[in-house]
């Protein structure tokens, strides 16, 4: 009866949302043991200019390689530090490495590749996060122009006066700013208008199959591209995975892509060699 296959429906979710809750409790004590063990690390996945191929910089992406567990997915990762509060941590040791990758790639001559770094709601809503990251690039003697911050629509909004706040600092101290995921926040679009972004980078939907897409799809493309021109903002294509698509994106104005066409994020050792040490 539907009265029975509800109950089994109840609790069919209910050890669904138990086995969250375990899995997300092991996650984290995991994940306090790899930041204390040095299990954790970044790897780097490279940006290009559309128009001739250079290199823009690059995304540090989160990696965790557990002895038993093997590789975790960094969206794990961050769903079940967030829900812990782990991610404060967890995101000032992200920051600490990449501020100390961008000065090692300074110091060998590399200092066009900036690093951009991905920031969480919660991160962002510390009091001292600028002071916090601000400090951390004084004390490393970086040029904050070698610092980018990825964030979503969907973490600035949960506090938006503060966010703006929190940015316009450190925009001002010059790191620069980036929209992560695009059109996918389902939020106004008046905060554009509010915070000094200099990057969007449009969400994946955008882009997938975009040389093969419907007509309207294409025009919200075109629509989105010729919006971040009129406001001075640079765009980058996330997951750009054929040449096609590539070639799309750069005849519709888009400046810079990113994606498993190009390259997948490497560990540091071989980013360096690959994009750094042997020159284009
Ligand atoms: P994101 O910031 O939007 O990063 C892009 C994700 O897409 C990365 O997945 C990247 O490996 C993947 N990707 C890149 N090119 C392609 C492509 O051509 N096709 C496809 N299908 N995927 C592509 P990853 O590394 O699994 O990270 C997933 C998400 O986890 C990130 O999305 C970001 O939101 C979050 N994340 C990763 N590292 C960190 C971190 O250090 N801190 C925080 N707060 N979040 C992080
Ligand atoms: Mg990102
Ligand atoms: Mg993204
Ligand atoms: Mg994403």
């Amino acid at each position: 009866s539907a009265k029975s296959s509800g109950r089994n429906t109840w609790k069919f979710f209910s050890r669904r949302l138990m086995e969250r809750v375990v899995e997300g409790r092991q996650i984290d004590d995991g994940l306090r043991r790899a930041l204390d063990e040095r299990q954790l690390m970044l790897h780097y996945q490279p940006k290009f200019r559309l128009r001739d191929g250079a290199l823009c910089g690059c995304e540090a992406l989160l990696r965790w390689h557990h002895a038993e567990w093997g590789w975790v997915e960094p969206e794990r990762i961050i769903r079940s530090a967030e829900a812990s509060g782990l991610i404060v941590p967890l995101g000032r040791w992200v920051q600490q490495q990449a501020v100390a990758q961008a000065v090692q790639w300074e110091r060998a001559g590399y200092a066009h590749c900036a690093i951009a770094i991905n920031v969480s709601a919660l991160e962002v809503m510390q009091a001292d996060f600028a002071a916090f990251l601000q400090q951390q690039v004084a004390a490393a003697g970086l040029a904050p122009q070698r610092l980018q911050l990825e964030l979503t629509e969907s973490a600035l909004m949960q506090d938006l006066p503060g966010a703006a706040e929190t940015l316009r600092r450190l925009s001002m101290s010059g790191l620069s700013l980036a929209i992560d995921d695009f059109g996918t926040g389902y939020s106004s679009l008046s905060y554009l208008a509010e915070l000094p972004i200099d990057l969007l980078k449009l969400d994946r939907s955008f882009v997938h199959h975009i040389d093969d897409a419907a007509p309207r799809r294409q025009t919200l493309l075109h629509a989105v591209l010729t919006l971040a021109e009129n406001l001075g903002v640079l765009t980058v294509a996330e997951g750009v995975e054929t040449a096609a698509e590539a070639a799309f994106l750069q005849d519709a104005g888009c400046a810079q892509g990113q994606g498993f066409h190009y390259s997948r994020a490497l560990d540091a050792d071989s980013f360096t060699q690959r994009y750094l040490a042997t020159p284009a």
